[in-house]
């Protein structure tokens, strides 16, 4: 199959007619590209899987243009929904809903509850209107590896397994959106992402509602891993094709041992503005110190230093994990290993 990027404005009435019938498009969104489509068409939901080489046990998003869409996708819409999505939608926050039957069982890989996201960008509220449908989409990525953040990585990625890519530019988050699962007594962050932990509770706080938001458990907690509520949650996940290490600035020690150990591997470098790097790294990419800068450039940064075929990637993490360095924090720690001593 012939893929093809078209500018997002001229490309959009195509896309909503492919939607429509059952077929599949890459579309920009504020945290990633997505690959979309129609998630009441079962077809539509296989094609998403099986163009992403996707395990039918990781459910999908899906994306809506408005509150009453969701409304419309879910059988039931909690109060804390309902405060959730006044303050933050459109944008990067993924409420977990119970399903109703316009969603395939599919889209939820068999679960009774749904995922429902109404993103924040012109193209994706653009092509969600001009189709009518609810949109499945995940990150337009190949199971397991890096997200798309522009057209180009989804054309990387995709190349020959879908029709249409429709080009919107960088995305301005750069991060998957927060998953917030509130089916429960009270709701749980099963994603980190933009949307922080302390924004959800103070956003409920302000609406009386004195409730407790349970933060995404520790992926090193196995005894919480083994009960995964959410395949997001997977600790191999976001992953460059090279092997990447991660280490701190605070604590050198593997960091060197690895650099004297393997004097003639080809290393590649992710690392932030401030850090010495020792002049034998073949290939040096520079993060913000800014979380929410970093979070724009991390996959391209990801990418670029991938796409060079060193012998092996260095990540230093970030020492915060305040608001977004959260969710920075959680992807990297996904998309790398640790230092071997
Ligand atoms: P992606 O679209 O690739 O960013 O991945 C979507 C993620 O949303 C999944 O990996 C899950 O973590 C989460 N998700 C989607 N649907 C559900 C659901 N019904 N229950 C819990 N988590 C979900
Ligand atoms: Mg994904």
């Amino acid at each position: 199959m012939r893929t093809r990027i078209e500018p997002a404005d001229s490309g959009l009435p195509e896309a909503a007619e492919l939607i429509r019938c059952g077929e599949i498009v890459a579309f920009p969104t504020e945290t990633v590209y997505g690959l979309g489509g129609d998630a009441g068409n079962p077809i539509a939901v296989s094609r998403i899987y099986q163009a992403k080489g996707r395990p039918g046990n990781n459910p999908l998003i899906v994306h809506v243009p408005d509150v009453a869409a969701a409304q419309d996708c879910s059988a039931q819409f909690p109060a804390v929904a309902a405060v959730l999505a006044q303050r933050f939608w459109p944008g990067p926050l993924t409420l977990v809903l119970q399903r109703n039957e316009r969603i395939c069982p599919a889209v939820s890989a068999g679960r009774n509850t749904v995922a429902i996201r109404c993103p924040n960008h012109p193209i994706a509220q653009a092509l969600l209107r001009g189709s009518g449908r609810p949109i499945a989409a995940p990150s337009a990525n190949a199971s397991g590896h890096t997200s798309p953040t522009t057209a180009q990585h989804v054309y990387d990625e995709l190349a020959g397994r879908i029709g249409l890519i429709l080009n919107g530019g960088p995305c301005s988050v750069g991060l998957e959106s927060t998953v917030v699962d509130v089916t429960g007594i009270y709701p749980v962050i099963l994603r980190p992402g933009a949307i922080s932990q302390a924004m959800l509770a103070q956003c409920l706080a302000a609406a009386g509602m004195a409730m407790e938001v349970a933060a995404l458990p520790s992926p090193a907690e196995k005894a919480i891993r083994d009960d995964l509520k959410s395949p997001g949650l997977l600790e191999s996940h976001y992953a460059p094709r090279t092997v990447a290490y991660r280490f701190y600035a605070s604590d050198l020690r593997g960091f060197n041992t690895y650099l004297r150990r393997k004097p003639n591997e080809r290393i590649g470098l992710l690392c932030f503005e401030d850090f010495v790097a020792p002049t034998t790294v073949a290939k040096k990419r520079v993060l913000p110190s800014n979380a929410e800068a970093c979070a724009k450039v991390l996959y391209s940064a990801l990418r670029e230093l991938d796409a060079v075929r060193c012998d092996v990637l260095l990540v230093q993490f970030p020492e915060s994990i305040d608001g977004v360095w959260l969710a920075i924090e959680d992807r990297l720690r996904r998309a790398t290993k640790e230092l071997p001593l």
